[in-house]
């Protein structure tokens, strides 16, 4: 697990860091301070009235503490930034506060308290990495890193080159806690600067003057904030010109999640899409009922890493665009045998955080099902499930994209260096930036250019019971190695069968024996085989080696998405965020590490 906040309250309400012995905002009025020190020394609100539409301000914060400057900084954007630019606010944070200690401190600040309940209510389970949430319509995205500045700069400043606008610096004093004012602060605020980018901290120390002076900023000194002498502000001298963004709609071929998220998160930047797809979440994001928690191992692995970050921007996402399809119900994993028992033990040690997953014995979990589990049990309390189909139609008409129903059959590069896409009605479609969201058939549809990937289906069958006496008190998803979701209009989906290599969708009697015996012997549940079936449906994911998704870039101007397994619902809100920021040229919410073990590259070395 990540370090904690040792934080106590003095006798004023303020949070202390017992650790630092600094508070985490000025005694006096922390959003006075707040406002003066960071939004006005940086030039703001000003600057943002001159934004273009969908045009993206990015500041860039050095500890996240209690949040005070985002909450802020949020509201004034919203009060007073040009009519539909964006804010990008991107901040580090090595001891992230619990949600307890973020509600003691929002007592003090009554003035941010809309926005501070709305920022609770998505506030993620901080693990380590980044959780990238977006707020007000897509107006405002958070990309919250969770851990030491020192080892996460080298691993972002490279994809934030020239990216930066201002940088708030609010670590605890220099002489508290000289780690986070080190050289790799003032470096990659050079790295990430461009012409106009300002900065402003508390603090005027000789060692932060001397660090920003030799990166290549100004340096003024003007007066600091209540009882505070000095602070200093001042902006880049260096020369690169801001690099400009451009909107061309975008060509997104394919109709299910991923495709869907793709789209919600071009429209939040303003970028027009246009899906092509013979029909809508007819695919493997056709189910009735699906399940969406993240995939943790017994030890941080970067596929667990992976899957922990996307769980943030997935629960975010759903929460806010679907909330009538997204049941937070919480995951329940039962240790049904003793070599489980001993592996979730060790997962629910303490690799993780309680609001992320805990480990709960037989009673608790009874208790927390609603149904006899009869052994302990993993509990994820943030997760749950949803209706795939309705979520991906609606996510689709919140991007309000325009359709073409029909099969592609041929995408080749013209000599202008943009895309054809020829369909199978004869029509054929240009566009300069492509997006293929294929699933298991991505490479049917790849250029003569790029190499086929090792995408490979999987066949799989889901099962509908009738609910029953036994089955109606389910609260919770169960996740054995098949998985139960809480009755929906009188039915549970059951699921699902992994044929590996298979691509046949027609459904098979035998598999929903399969699932019911699944029930039966890993869920231990008796009656299982007593359940009556109604329905059916056999679906085709798409899986990679690695078990990694593939979300990246193919070549110029074209981009995939696909490999998301049977974890497309908790994955594909982040790989539409990764995607649409490649396109519109953003700072991304992953580590280049992280970005190159998704990369479509990564199968070419
Ligand atoms: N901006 C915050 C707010 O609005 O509440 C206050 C920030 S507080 C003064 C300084 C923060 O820096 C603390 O939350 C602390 O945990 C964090 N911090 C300290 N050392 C760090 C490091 N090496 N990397 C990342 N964060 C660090």
């Amino acid at each position: 697990m990540n370090s904690k906040a040792s934080v106590k309250f003095n006798e004023y309400g303020v949070p202390v860091s017992t650790s630092f012995d600094d508070i985490y905002f000025s005694v006096e009025s922390g959003v006075d301070e707040s406002q003066y020190v960071f939004l006005k020394h940086n030039g703001l609100p000003a600057r943002w009235q001159t934004l273009k539409k969908y045009e993206c301000f990015t500041i860039a914060e050095t500890g996240f503490g209690t949040g005070l400057n985002f909450l802020l900084t949020w509201q004034h954007f919203i009060e007073s930034a040009s009519p539909d630019s964006r804010l990008h606010f991107i901040s580090f944070e090595k001891f992230p506060l619990t949600v307890e200690q973020l509600q003691q401190a929002y007592a003090l600040l009554p003035e941010v308290e809309s926005i501070s309940s709305q920022f609770l209510a998505h506030y993620p389970s901080p693990e380590p990495g980044c959780h990238r949430l977006t707020f007000a319509e897509g107006r405002i995205t958070l990309d919250l890193w969770i851990g030491d500045i020192n080892q996460l700069f080298p691993q972002w400043r490279g994809q934030a080159q020239h990216k930066v606008d201002a940088w708030f610096l609010d670590g605890f004093a220099p002489s508290k806690n000289p780690d986070m004012w080190q050289q790799a602060l003032f470096e990659t605020m050079s790295v990430t600067a461009h012409k106009k980018t300002t900065y402003a901290t508390f603090t005027a120390a000789g060692v932060v003057r001397r660090g920003l002076a030799e990166a290549g900023f100004a340096v003024s000194k003007v007066p600091g904030y209540g009882r505070k002498r000095e602070m200093i502000c001042g902006q880049f001298q260096g020369g690169t010109v801001e690099p400009e963004t451009s909107a061309e709609p975008v060509v997104i071929i394919g109709g299910g999640i991923s495709a869907a998220c793709c789209a919600l998160s071009l429209q939040k930047r303003g970028v027009a899409s246009k899906v092509i797809a013979p029909n809508i979440a007819d695919g493997a994001s056709g189910n009735p009922q699906g399940a969406v928690y993240p995939l943790l191992h017994a030890e941080h692995t970067p596929l667990s890493c992976f899957y922990w970050q996307a769980f943030s921007t997935a629960r975010n996402t759903y929460r806010q665009y679907t909330p009538e399809h997204w049941h937070a119900s919480g995951v329940l994993q039962p240790a049904f045998n003793e070599q489980r028992e001993q592996r979730f033990q060790k997962v629910a040690g303490d690799l993780y955080n309680e609001t992320t997953v805990r480990y709960l014995n037989a009673e608790e979990a009874n208790k927390t099902a609603g149904i006899t589990i009869g052994t302990p049990a993993l509990f994820y309390p943030q997760a749950g499930w949803l209706t795939p189909e309705t979520v991906v139609k609606s996510l689709f008409e919140h991007a309000k994209s325009t359709f073409i129903n029909d099969s592609v059959e041929r995408i080749s590069h013209s000599d202008d260096g943009s895309w054809s896409v020829n369909l199978e009605s004869g029509e054929r479609i240009h566009t300069k930036n492509l997006v293929l969201a294929t699933g298991h058939r991505f490479n049917e549809l790849l250029p003569l250019k790029v190499d086929n990937l090792p995408v490979n289906p999987v066949r799989g069958q889901i099962t509908q019971v009738k609910t029953s006496d036994s089955l109606k008190p389910l609260k919770t998803v169960l996740c054995y190695k098949g998985y139960l979701v809480p009755e929906s209009e009188g039915l549970h989906c059951l699921g699902a069968t992994f044929n590996r290599g298979e691509t046949d969708f027609a459904t098979r009697p035998e598999d929903n024996e399969e699932n019911l015996q699944q029930l039966t012997v890993n869920a231990k549940q008796p009656w299982a085989e007593k359940l009556q079936v109604v329905e059916q449906r056999a679906s085709v994911r798409a899986t990679t080696p690695d078990h990694q998704p593939v979300i990246g870039q193919l070549d110029s101007g074209l981009y995939g998405v696909s490999g998301l397994g049977s974890r497309g619902f908790t994955s594909a809100p982040l790989a539409g965020e990764l995607i649409a920021g490649m396109i519109c040229g953003e700072t991304l919410p992953l580590t280049s590490d992280a970005l190159a073990r998704l990369s479509p590259a990564r199968f070419r070395r």
